[in-house]
């Protein structure tokens, strides 16, 4: 029996998911598997383990597991759930890569999808669990889909072994025939329960003009209206990335600035009590206009006019607006210290109005109480990936259809609400109507050793709710081939022979122990090659740095250009030359400065202060830490003669161990492999200083940023390349002609 108090028991019933409890335990108890449907904030996430847990299958010793694409959305939902529940969180518990807070007594475990899929290597038949909840289906996020591929498997089996175990697929949206009309998945289809939205209507205003550049000025422009002029209501605020997150934050401040103490406009208010209770805003003293007066929008599908929004204009200063209520801003991304993240759940201080600056985030893992008002740019940043190259680059592209209708259904969760879109009614339906699955869209190759590691030789037999292309899977394979982790293929006589065998290598001891190793392919390789030379401990950090990535704080600039700044970088170029190291070591490259960064953070302790002054991103450097105390576990586990460990005061490397870390890192990296032009190629003044690649007809560059900016090696290779306003290689190392096979 569940003791909840009372607030969290009224909370519950206001959740459309409680009307559907019968029929969600019903369906559960007669089919293997069930999808759930439910819009974001319906309570999916917190209510269904819930019911699960009180159906008794969390009883002798089974576990309800729950996976999420996303860490943030795994911590603060376990936190949520073992509150409601009045459970300590040794009982409702997450894990995620680094860190997690299971023990023997856990009966509900939040965890990342990543996590799951480690441990179906460990046991296929994941014995210990009775459930298993893939959460966010919706996001179609590569770990998510290959988990539902092998849990179609999975339960079958664990009903043939008479141990049955249960999958329930949630989803935010309605679109699940990848998973339900997929006979290769399951040849019975799912049945899908429906939870009925109890969404209030929210009126989408579309922008006239749509603008190509300055969406974030609009955002801006838009955010400040709505508080002037617009009644009491959180706003939600949609841009795509960290940088800008932060420079739209720094406005709002400064247009509607917020100090602790200057909310004395309403007293006899308390302090909010209640998650979601909003700031109850005295009327009177608040110019509200009606909607359709001080508004320049134009509703959806009505009216098509163009009239000069300018006329409407009520003064763009925003100081002029001397609005009644400070705004209380607040970010939300991904990389934000978590206990920033948290600010947006807890009330906003009273008598001010919240106002919420995200990414896709808070899309649909999160539901922050009491937003009414949602300002979407219509856009969102993706990495994309060359398929043939392998060049990836962030784009910032629009959204889709679907996004931008989840996106407005965050203004309807407790009261009806508006969403004012930054671009027109033609525009978005230029949007396709749904994104991609991620598995269309990036390099396969972790993915085939993970699954070739589980002893699936025919990866384009797996079934995939969407199949990756072949292309990719050959890519992969080919890689996976000349790093050592499979078997070559026989020499066949026929091309589709050859073709057929290419996708069926077995995997070796090397790739066995590749695939034990939680990152990608090639990295695995070097850490498979560390133990010469006492090298490991290098190799180790240098890895979990590459993993980690954006180690360095990029020193905002535009609109804050000013000495500080300027000063700052000047410092980070400086300490990225000290790290560089000088002599040999010069020639790792970025591989260096990454290792001494680590070293020298390690040997200050890792502290906030350290980062901070040396620009280090503090979050990546404790990420580092913890990856490489994980890497070094898993070599140990794989070959404990050699016995690593974690040194935080560890030595610089010596000049022999630095040629051998470079050929490792060539081991690893060998297909990433640049010359650079020769002087006759250099008639084209596009190929000054480039560097040529096996698949490339265009140049590629070393960055101003990297070591070797400089030297100009003859050959290098180099993490990966990043098309900006060049093509740029990212973490580039030196590595000698004679070496090259
Ligand atoms: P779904 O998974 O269907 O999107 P959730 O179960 O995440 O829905 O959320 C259900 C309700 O619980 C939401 O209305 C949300 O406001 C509330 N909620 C979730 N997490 C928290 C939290 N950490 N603090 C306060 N309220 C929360
Ligand atoms: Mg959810």
């Amino acid at each position: 029996p569940v003791n909840r108090s009372t607030a969290v028991q009224e909370a519950r019933l206001k959740l459309p998911i409680l009307a559907e409890e019968q029929v969600v335990m019903e369906a559960v108890r007669e089919n293997p598997c069930v999808v759930i449907c439910g819009e974001t904030g319906s309570g999916k996430t917190t209510q269904v383990p819930q019911f699960l847990y009180e159906a008794g299958y969390a009883s002798d010793g089974g576990i309800i597991g729950i996976t999420e694409p996303r860490r943030v959305a795994a911590v603060s939902m376990s936190h949520r759930v073992a509150q409601e529940m009045n459970l300590p969180r040794q009982v409702v518990s997450y894990q995620i890569r680094y860190e997690g807070n299971v023990t023997s007594d856990t009966k509900i475990k939040f965890m990342t999808d990543g996590v799951l899929l480690k441990e179906i290597q460990k046991d296929f038949l994941l014995q210990r669990y009775r459930v298993i909840i893939i959460d966010e289906a919706h996001e179609r996020s590569v770990y998510t889909d290959i988990l539902i591929g092998l849990l179609s498997r999975i339960i079958p089996l664990r009903n043939k072994k008479g141990m049955p175990m249960k999958l329930l697929i949630m989803s935010a949206t309605l679109r699940v025939e990848d998973f339900t009309d997929n006979q290769k998945l399951f040849r019975t289809p799912p049945p899908v329960i429906k939870v009925d939205a109890r969404q209030f209507p929210v009126t989408i205003h579309f922008n006239k003009r749509t603008p190509l550049e300055d969406y974030t000025g609009e955002a801006f422009h838009k955010t400040c209206k709505i508080h002037r002029m617009l009644p009491p209501g959180g706003i939600l605020v949609f841009l795509t990335g960290q940088a800008e997150v932060n420079s739209l934050c720094r406005r709002l401040r400064k247009a509607f600035p917020f100090r602790r103490g200057n909310t004395g406009l309403f007293p006899g208010q308390s302090s909010c009590s209640q998650a979601d209770s909003l700031p109850c805003i005295d009327l009177d003293s608040y110019s509200a206009l009606p909607m359709d007066e001080g508004d320049e929008d134009r509703e959806a599908g009505v009216g098509d006019e163009e009239d000069g929004d300018e006329d409407l204009d009520l003064g763009d200063d925003p100081a002029d607006g001397n609005p009644s209520i400070p705004l209380y801003v607040l970010p939300l991304y991904s990389l934000l210290a978590p206990e920033q993240q948290a600010k947006v759940f807890r009330p906003s201080p009273p008598g001010t109005r919240l106002c919420v600056v995200a990414t896709n985030v808070a899309e649909t893992s999160l539901t922050i109480p009491g937003i009414k008002y949602v300002v979407d740019c219509g856009r969102v940043k993706k990495r994309f990936y060359d398929r043939v190259t392998g060049v990836s680059s962030f784009q910032v592209t629009w959204t889709s259809q679907a996004s931008a209708n989840q996106r407005a259904g965050r203004a309807g969760r407790t009261e009806p609400g508006h969403c004012y879109r930054l671009f027109s009614s033609a525009v978005f339906g230029d949007f396709s109507l749904f994104s991609e699955a991620e598995i269309t869209r990036r390099p396969v190759e972790d993915l085939v050793l993970q699954m070739k590691d589980l002893n699936i030789e025919k990866v384009v037999n797996f079934p995939f709710p969407t199949p990756p292309s072949a292309e990719a899977l050959a890519a992969a394979e080919q890689l996976l081939v000349s790093l050592g982790a499979l078997e070559k293929p026989p020499q066949r006589r026929t091309v589709k022979e050859m073709q057929r065998a290419q996708l069926s290598c077995p995997i070796t001891a090397l790739g066995r122990a590749m695939a034990s190793f939680p990152v990608a392919p090639r990295y695995a390789k070097m850490l498979a090659l560390g133990k010469q030379q006492d090298c490991l401990p290098y190799i180790l950090t240098v890895v979990a740095a590459m993993t980690v990535r954006e180690i360095f704080e990029e020193p905002a600039h535009s609109d804050e250009e000013n000495s500080k700044i300027t000063q700052r970088r000047a410092r980070l170029t400086q300490m990225r030359r000290l790290w560089a190291g000088q002599g040999a070591s010069l020639l790792l490259g970025d591989l260096m400065v990454m290792l001494g960064a680590v070293g020298a953070c390690e040997f200050a302790c890792c502290t906030p202060k350290f980062c901070e002054e040396n620009g280090l991103r503090y979050k990546a450097m404790v990420e580092i830490r913890r990856l490489r105390g994980q890497l070094t576990n898993a070599v140990n586990a794989v070959c404990p003669e050699v016995g690593a460990f974690v040194d935080p005061k560890m030595n610089p490397p010596t000049e022999h161990q630095v040629l051998c870390l470079r050929q490792i890192v060539l081991a690893g990296l060998g297909d990433h492999l640049a010359r650079r032009v020769q002087a006759e190629d250099m008639l084209d003044p596009k190929w000054k200083n480039g560097y040529k690649t096996p698949l490339m007809d265009d140049p590629v560059f070393i960055h101003p940023n990297s070591a070797l900016f400089k030297t100009l090696p003859d050959f290098v290779v180099y993490q990966e390349i990043m098309e900006n306003t060049k093509m740029y290689m990212r973490g580039v190392s030196a590595v000698e002609a004679e070496w090259i096979p």
